[in-house]
């Protein structure tokens, strides 16, 4: 009966499980001030005027939008820049690769033979502004 089992081990278990914890804590912490507080700029696609997409431009990926007999292969965050472009299309104007990329909101890509506009949406508005003065 109640065997003594000496345990020095844990001990071992107990730091590393507490370098996990604060670990987890940190990263906790740290993506709810990035994510959650500051505001980003969203890019939404539209397709003939209807929302399609959208996609956070400071996350790296590559995307592909066709319409209206045109395919746009659009990338985001390119080169790590926080933004939006059209790498490659098959349009006959190319105007929507020719903007190159969109970084702020507001900006766009337009590609009008495929209907398709990449906008930058959100971003700019400041909760604590105090440059926001009525007068
Ligand atoms: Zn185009």
């Amino acid at each position: 009966m109640g065997k003594r089992r000496p345990r020095l081990k844990p001990t071992l278990w107990d730091g590393v499980l507490a370098a996990c914890v604060g670990l987890l804590a940190c990263a906790i912490l740290f993506n709810a001030r990035v994510g959650g507080a500051a505001e980003y700029v969203t890019a939404v696609v539209y397709a003939d005027g209807v929302e399609i997409d959208r996609a956070r431009i400071d996350t790296p990926a590559e995307r592909t939008y066709a319409a209206n007999g045109c395919t746009l292969h659009a990338r985001f965050c390119p080169d790590g820049v926080p933004g939006a472009r059209v790498v490659s299309a098959d349009c006959p104007t190319q105007d929507c690769v020719h903007t190159g990329t969109v970084t702020h909101s507001g900006e766009a890509i337009v590609c009008l033979p495929a209907r398709i506009v990449i906008r930058l949406e959100g971003g700019a508005v400041p909760d604590d502004a105090p440059d926001a003065v009525i007068g």
